[in-house]
């Protein structure tokens, strides 16, 4: 037999109102004090693997334990394993911010806790993001003909664009009849009879992006059955951007192979150096080809918000769609993408099926969110959006996207007059690529002349231990990639809270930490003689 029903006995469900309050206000306070506390603490968490599940008892609770106990674990369990992103000298990836208003927003969120799957299961919600998407849309100057949608990430933006273009392949019919669909025997014999549609398998599609693009185009191929193969990496002119004739030979030589081209990616700031791809020169070939054009801007587009930037985006206006991410460098936190489409109508066709238990009266005279992807449930993302696009304004996002752009050139200026740095990509937008090289061992110097694999070998060794030894000091986090297979620090600046100060610091320490490694682990065979 069941026990007495909850309401029944105390306490409440619930908190009451007035604990609720009690803890709250410590939350806040907590999160006031982190936020201007913050750039005191190690920027990489110091902890090592397990450290946090070690912590823990193998099981949850039996008895509830008091808030007064979780929140004392939030200094003691969690604060020693975060990584702070949102750290001032946080350079690392793509640097991000949990800005005050959206952190603001997201509390908004929690409290509703609405889903914002159909208008009726929240019109707030699903309104909200109309709006905020179309406000973002102004902002970057992208037509009107582009409707918009919010996701986590760009991952799945650009999955859900994929899946699009996919749909927008005249006679495909994938939703209906699957990649790897065998045809009916019926259909193999009509399309024996019909020498106008011949089809007897499904085509194989290729996209096309440059090798530049970032992994999510590969795992949205992976997701939609188009496999690895499926993609086509266009080589890269010498400051990393697509070259357009590469693509236009790529798809004639794949034409001719017996592919079916259907979908080109470009980016507007890659993720190893930002670089932009010639929009313009892509738009005209897939326009020409009849491709669907994806512009990832998940990262650069925020860079349209400043008006002397907008030329990043030049061309895009006629991609078919668009991904920009707001948790990336628009200060929203973590997470928010928003996809950007011109033919939002195809999107439907590739997602939208409505199951009598989600039809509503009247659905078709209003937005209905889940038609767009792939999930039904949706937080109310956009209510952060909205508190930090109307907190900071157009002019106040621009001041702070230019201000980091500035901040980058500087910072490209100090390694580009240095002795002992190079920059290893152009800079365009507020991240640097570059490494530690001694003056001494420069392409036109002897030892490089004499043993330039080893040299290069070395200048790896060195950028590698660098990184490693300036993240562990805790001061500042970079990140790496690899350019022209040597390996390149990377200083992404993007936190809100970053100032010249952070900058210059990371710049003392990169310097003072490769003279200090170059005198102690370089070879003997390649000093100076
Ligand atoms: N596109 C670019 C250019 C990126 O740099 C990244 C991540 O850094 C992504 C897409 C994926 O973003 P998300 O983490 O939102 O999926």
């Amino acid at each position: 037999m069941l026990e007495g029903a909850w309401s029944e006995r105390k306490p409440a469900m619930d908190m009451t109102g007035e604990e609720f309050r009690k803890y709250g206000y410590q939350v806040v306070d907590w999160i006031a004090n982190y936020l201007d506390h913050v750039g005191e603490l190690p920027v990489l968490s110091q902890l090592a693997p397990g450290s946090i599940k070690d912590m823990q008892p193998n099981h949850a609770p039996q008895h509830g334990e008091s808030m007064e106990q979780v929140l004392a674990d939030i200094d003691r369990v969690i604060l020693p394993g975060v990584t702070h992103w949102n750290h001032p000298a946080f350079f690392a990836y793509f640097a991000i911010s949990g800005s005050a208003p959206g952190i603001l927003g997201e509390m908004f969120a929690a409290a509703l806790n609405v889903n914002a799957m159909m208008w009726r299961t929240s019109p707030a919600a699903t309104e909200l993001e109309e709006v905020t998407v179309s406000w973002l849309r102004n902002l970057i100057g992208l037509p009107d003909e582009f409707g918009g949608v919010i996701y986590d990430t760009a991952s799945i933006s650009t999955l859900v664009a994929i899946a699009g273009a996919r749909e927008a392949v005249p006679g495909l019919r994938v939703r209906e009849e699957g990649l790897a669909a065998p045809q009916s025997a019926a259909k193999v014999a009509k399309a024996a009879s019909d020498s106008a549609a011949p089809l007897t398998a499904p085509p194989r599609l290729r996209l096309y992006c440059s090798e530049q693009t970032h992994s999510s185009i590969d795992k949205a191929a992976i997701t939609l059955g188009l496999g690895l193969a499926g993609v086509r990496k266009v080589p890269t002119d010498s400051e990393f951007r697509m070259e357009p004739a590469a693509l236009q030979q790529a798809i004639n030589e794949d034409r001719a192979d017996g592919w079916l081209p259907f979908c080109v990616v470009a980016t507007v700031g890659t993720t190893s150096t930002t670089s932009i791809d010639p929009i313009p020169a892509i738009a005209d070939i897939s326009e020409r080809e009849n491709l669907w054009l994806h512009v990832d801007a998940a990262y650069g587009g925020s860079a349209a918000v400043v008006p002397e930037m907008r030329w990043v985006l030049q061309g895009a206006e006629r991609a078919d769609s668009l991904v920009l991410n707001p948790h990336k460098w628009m200060f929203v936190p973590v997470d928010l993408s928003v996809l950007f489409c011109r033919r939002m109508d195809v999107l439907g066709r590739a997602f939208s099926l409505v199951p009598e238990y989600l039809s509503a009266p009247g659905a078709d005279q209003v937005m209905n969110f889940m038609d767009y992807g792939p999930q039904l449930g949706r937080r109310f993302r956009a209510i952060k959006l909205w508190f930090v696009l109307r907190h900071y304004g157009a002019e106040g996002l621009a001041k702070r996207i230019r201000n980091h752009i500035h901040l980058a050139r500087e910072f490209a200026g100090w390694v580009d007059t240095s002795e002992a740095f190079e920059r290893m990509a152009p800079t365009p937008l507020s991240t640097v690529c570059f490494r530690a090289r001694p003056r001494d061992l420069g392409e036109e110097s002897s030892v490089y002349q004499k043993s330039p694999d080893q040299c290069e070998a070395y200048l790896d060794k060195l950028n590698e231990t660098l990184m490693a030894n300036v993240n562990q000091e805790g001061k500042c986090f970079l990140s790496h990639t690899k350019l022209n297979g040597k390996f390149a620090l990377r200083l992404a600046i993007g936190n809100i809270r970053t100032a010249r100060k952070h900058v210059e610091m990371v710049w003392d320490v990169l310097q003072t930490e490769a003279d200090r490694l170059d005198g102690t682990i370089r070879p003997a065979h390649l000093s100076r003689h």
